[in-house]
């Protein structure tokens, strides 16, 4: 009589649950199943930031795919990962042994209704592929600042763009989603239906199921003033708060971040970079927004230019096999802004110092209510952002380095942002979290996601 580890025993379990899920699978869904020894693996199995080996890449043609493959990894009990543009830097995109769901083929972006400016776009589509579809009707949705980055995953847990001071984040122009549950359900959610569910998406990312839609409403746009002005590094304290003391009183047109400290650039010799966008095409209304900024130091280089809106966006980069990049990121209150600016300064002209950018935010992100959405950061005044990049051995030399800075700054910062965060830790989760917002978005959790089928994210517990 043969015996079986208890180990053995589940793996031929979990192999007939696979390959009934599997047939089924075959059976409903009209997009590409790719497994490890498909042409098409090698490319479909990385994202952006992370290589992986899942079982099955699944790239769903329609709503119904994506049900038929939300009840596949279900059955199968195969880990879930949710990909839409693919460029989250913990790397949610992909993963080992389980089933990824790759938005990519659905990328429609349509005008819904020109009156009110309502755009529909489906869960995949990257905001290159928006600002290119809106530009022919002058319409915008602040976003990102690149082409290739997903719709879905900024959007689910802010969205820090170029027009943010004047339309808020991303996810403050959403009005509707179509949301694809654990259960494989078409659930919408808007202001009007399951309006818990809609407070959730907007801030609490890919934990409650797939967006198969969002519908936001854009805005009118016209060309716009864009580009960077430099300033010397021995210069980085008075640039930096000077900056942030203007932003203050800068019309909300004006969105900006100073980036330092580039270590592609001369690490700490590399210029203060402002970059800005003054969201208008009047030179005279964009020169007195500008200027002050022009003001604060001794200008080296000002590329400032009149540009379509489309044109701002960039063209992301993928590192090369190998490369490590590790983003971290905290939230900055007026109280402590000169501070975090003068400890960024410092730490910039050090040469162990990560590349620094901070981003203004306040304008019309801080006049949404608190709990409107559950993006829980509104009062802040600045978001910054460490990035460590190199290959593996480089990034875990800096860490030790990386890790001191944090804790000087911890005193003065608070939250982070979930977007530009590499580690998903329990702590991570809190930063973006506070105990108020957890507790509302784990109640929506155990609604729609009772068994935390979609965990591959900064995750809400259903228990
Ligand atoms: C080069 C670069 C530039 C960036 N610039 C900005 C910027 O200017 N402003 C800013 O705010 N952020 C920026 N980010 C951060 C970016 O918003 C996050 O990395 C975001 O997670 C990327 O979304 P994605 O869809 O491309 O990633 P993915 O890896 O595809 O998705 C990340 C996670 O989001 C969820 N998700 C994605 N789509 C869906 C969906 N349709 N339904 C349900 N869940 C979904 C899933 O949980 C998924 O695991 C940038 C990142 C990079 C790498």
């Amino acid at each position: 009589m043969s015996t079986f580890t208890s180990k053995e025993l589940h793996a031929s379990a979990t192999t007939t649950i696979t390959s009934t899920a599997l047939e089924t699978l075959r059976r409903d869904f009209d997009g590409d199943i790719i497994e490890p020894d498909d042409a098409k693996y090698e490319s479909a199995s990385r994202s952006v930031l992370a290589s992986g080996h899942p079982a099955y890449v699944l790239r769903p043609e329609h709503g119904e795919d994506v049900q038929a493959a939300v009840c596949f990894a279900a059955n199968a009990r195969l880990v879930l990962s949710v990909r839409g543009g693919g460029h989250s830097f913990p790397g949610f995109g992909t993963n080992d042994g389980g089933v990824v769901i790759d938005l990519s083929k659905l990328a429609t972006v349509e005008i819904i209704d020109h009156d009110r400016h309502l755009v529909w776009i489906s869960g995949g589509a990257t905001w290159g592929q928006v600002a290119s579809a809106l530009a022919p009707h002058d319409l915008a949705i602040s976003a990102g600042d690149t082409r290739s980055v997903g719709v879905g995953g900024l959007t689910l847990t802010g969205g820090i763009g170029w027009k943010v001071r004047k339309y808020g984040l991303a996810l403050d122009n959403v009005v509707a989603a179509e949301v694809v549950t654990a259960s494989g359900a078409v659930v919408q959610a808007s202001a009007e239906e399951n309006p818990e569910l809609f407070w959730a998406l907007r801030g609490g990312g890919g934990n409650f199921g797939i967006v198969t839609a969002f519908t936001y409403a854009a805005h009118p746009t016209t060309a716009v003033f864009s580009g960077k002005i430099a300033f010397p590094a021995s210069e980085a304290a008075n640039v930096l708060q000077g900056w942030a003391d203007y932003l203050r009183t800068a019309p909300d047109e004006l969105t900006s971040n100073v980036e330092f400290a580039n270590p592609f650039a001369g690490g700490p010799d590399a210029p203060v970079e402002i970059s800005v966008v003054f969201d208008g095409d009047d030179p005279a209304r964009a020169a007195q927004a500008i200027d002050p900024i022009r003001m604060l130091g001794t200008v080296i280089a000002d590329h400032i230019a009149m540009i379509p809106y489309e044109d701002v966006l960039v063209d992301g980069m993928t590192p090369p096999p190998g490369f490590q990049v590790v983003t971290r990121s905290a939230f900055v209150d007026t109280d402590s802004v000169a501070a975090v600016l003068q400890i960024l300064a410092e730490v910039g002209a050090s040469e162990r110092s990560p590349f620094i950018a901070v981003r203004s935010v306040g304008g019309a992100v801080s006049r949404v209510p608190a709990d409107a959405t559950a993006y829980a950061h509104r009062q802040a005044e600045l978001m910054f952002v460490t990035t460590t990049v190199g290959p593996n051995p480089v990034v875990a030399a800096a860490r030790p380095a990386l890790d001191a800075i944090w804790e000087r700054l911890a005193p003065h910062v608070n939250g982070a942002y979930a977007n530009f965060l590499t580690s998903a830790t329990e702590e991570d989760v809190t930063a973006i979290y506070p105990p108020a917002t957890y507790q509302r978005l784990a109640a929506v959790k155990r609604q729609y996601d009772p068994g935390n089928l979609f965990a591959r994210n900064h995750n809400i517990r259903p228990q």
